[in-house]
């Protein structure tokens, strides 16, 4: 049955029996991601972040020598890859060894999707999963329920290490839209009763939603907020043109799915009133890392192994991601297309295992120049614009960029010459740039905000 039929059933659905729907939905989730070894492997992770760097290296190298021979024996893809490449994989014993390996590319993984996965599982017994596509390559992964299990329990670790405790209850700003775009009045949120949480329709907040949404959460108490940043910046932006307060902040809020930027992350903190915290993962489980009250990003090297490569200059560096996390679907030495700054220093909170500061500036989301250069984190820019409520850059053609902008009510000129002139300071003075004030900037399928979208095609440049 197509989604859309579900879909338009639920809609016309009065609001308690919605809940019930949502409730359902919520219950087959938390049966999949919490099920019979997720306990194991919370408590197993909770003790493992303690261990010695001589603990994490003898394991890690264990794991790495068992993945190259798993992949190498019974996923299809691996073992012609890497006869292909020569690779002689008894040769591969540690984390060292592993750049001896070829990289793999999202397209090398979107041709081979069936190859990809192993031959010891049912394809009919694993759990799809789609890549959200803001890349432009929209990817189908294939992931063991035990994987599952282990990729939550990481999830979970990370929030007990702010002080929260299991199906404690949650305010999400996701990207599914749990209302009708139809819908005028409120309410503009759905309860997810067996995970303890709700749902906030992200696509409703707006000028004329925002006093009704403040009044239903100053009226309850969450825990914790988690998800997508740039609808918590909506919200928060909403919330301080208003003069709006809320008056029971919450413990923690989880940034997830999205880059959080800067000036974002002190939007939200200031006018939610608490602590904002980020988490960097990934639909292929390839790689994750988890901050911890430090500040930084620990990699969480229970089940992956993260290199970065340096490509010029600057101090942002590719990321490389192994995991053996999930044996129906292992990516080895994988190029995500995301960035990181690695620390070489150790992190006081006492955990051994490597770190990063900030994640950022993937490789798609670039302006390419008029002479050919694609620059990547240009979103850095918009730190500059204080009255703006959203923006997104945007290029159709080589000489020109636009700044599309939902402005704030104190949007003016000098907001504008401060994009320029960052934007001039990091890519010169060829283009034209255009602003485009819109009353809002459209998202893409999957919900997810893009902060610069490129047209250009890879091939011209
Ligand atoms: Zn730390």
């Amino acid at each position: 049955m197509p989604d859309s039929f579900i879909e338009n059933i639920y809609y016309k659905l009065p609001y308690s029996l919605q809940n019930i729907a949502v409730s359902l939905y919520g219950l087959k989730l938390k049966k999949d991601r919490y099920s019979a070894r997720f306990s194991d492997h919370l408590e197993f992770l909770k003790e493992s972040e303690w261990k010695s760097r001589e603990q994490i290296e003898t394991y890690q190298n264990e794991k790495i020598t068992q993945l190259i021979h798993h992949a190498y024996h019974i996923v299809p893809f691996y073992k012609k890859w890497y006869d292909e490449h020569g690779v002689n994989i008894s040769q591969i014993k540690t984390v060292d060894d592993l750049q001896k390996l070829p990289v793999l590319t999202k397209e090398m993984v979107k041709k081979n999707q069936e190859e990809l996965i192993s031959n010891k599982f049912e394809k009919a017994s694993l759990k799809k999963q789609l890549t959200s596509g803001t890349t432009g390559t929209p990817l189908t992964i294939y992931q063991t329920k035990e994987s599952l299990n282990l990729q939550w329990a990481v999830f979970w670790r990370f929030r007990e290490r702010f002080g929260v405790k299991y199906n404690d209850r949650q305010l999400m700003f996701g990207a599914r839209l749990p209302i009708s775009q139809n819908q005028q009045n409120p309410p503009y949120w759905r309860h997810d009763y067996f995970n303890n949480r709700v749902y906030l329709s992200t696509s409703h907040i707006s000028q004329k939603t925002v006093h009704d949404i403040v009044d239903y959460l100053n009226s309850t108490y969450f825990v914790f907020f988690t998800g997508y940043p740039s609808a918590m910046v909506n919200l928060a932006n909403l919330m301080r043109e208003n003069d709006l307060k809320l008056l029971n902040p919450p413990k923690i809020i989880f940034s997830a799915s999205d880059a959080l930027l800067k000036n974002h992350k002190t939007i939200i903190r200031d006018v939610f009133g608490a602590p904002v915290t980020e988490f960097y993962g990934n639909v292929e489980f390839a790689g994750t890392m988890s901050k911890c009250k430090h500040g930084r990003f620990h990699v969480d090297y229970e089940h992956c192994h993260i290199e970065s490569q340096k490509l010029d200059d600057s101090e942002n560096q590719e990321l490389i991601l192994t995991s053996w996390g999930n044996e129906a679907m292992p990516f080895i030495r994988y190029r995500i297309g995301d960035y990181g700054i690695p620390l070489h220093s150790e992190c006081e909170c006492g955990r051994k295992s490597d770190t990063f500061s900030g994640i950022d500036g993937r490789t798609e989301d670039y302006v390419v120049t008029p002479d050919g250069r694609k620059l990547i984190g240009m979103n850095q820019v918009f730190e500059y614009a204080e009255n703006a409520l959203e923006i997104q850059l945007f290029q159709k053609e080589k000489e020109e960029i636009i700044f599309r902008i939902v402005p704030g009510k104190n949007f003016g000129e000098k907001d504008k010459e401060s994009l320029i002139r960052e934007f001039r300071r990091r890519a010169g003075d060829e283009m034209t740039i255009r602003f485009d004030l819109v009353d809002s900037i459209e998202k893409s399928s999957s919900g997810k905000f893009r902060a610069v979208i490129s047209e250009i095609d890879d091939s011209q440049v």
